[in-house]
């Protein structure tokens, strides 16, 4: 097992973790309905992308947001 040769000093640790910080993410509005979607995806409610549907959301499509 591969073993540590040097104790990592709680500077070193913190320097490290400077870098860790969780970036938040950047919406855009949806063009088609307003809400606030990802770039570049397909807008989670109403199943719009660049002007046309691509998703059906009115016929009652069971779609995981994470998937789309
Ligand atoms: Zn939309």
């Amino acid at each position: 097992m591969a073993v540590p040769q040097n104790r990592t000093t709680r500077s070193r640790r913190d320097m490290r973790r400077a870098h860790d910080a969780l970036v938040a993410s950047n919406p855009n509005e949806c063009p088609n309905c307003g809400e606030l979607k990802r770039p570049h995806h397909v807008c989670a409610a109403c199943g719009h992308y660049d002007g046309r549907e691509v998703i059906a959301r009115s016929a009652g499509a069971e779609i995981d947001d994470d998937a789309a």
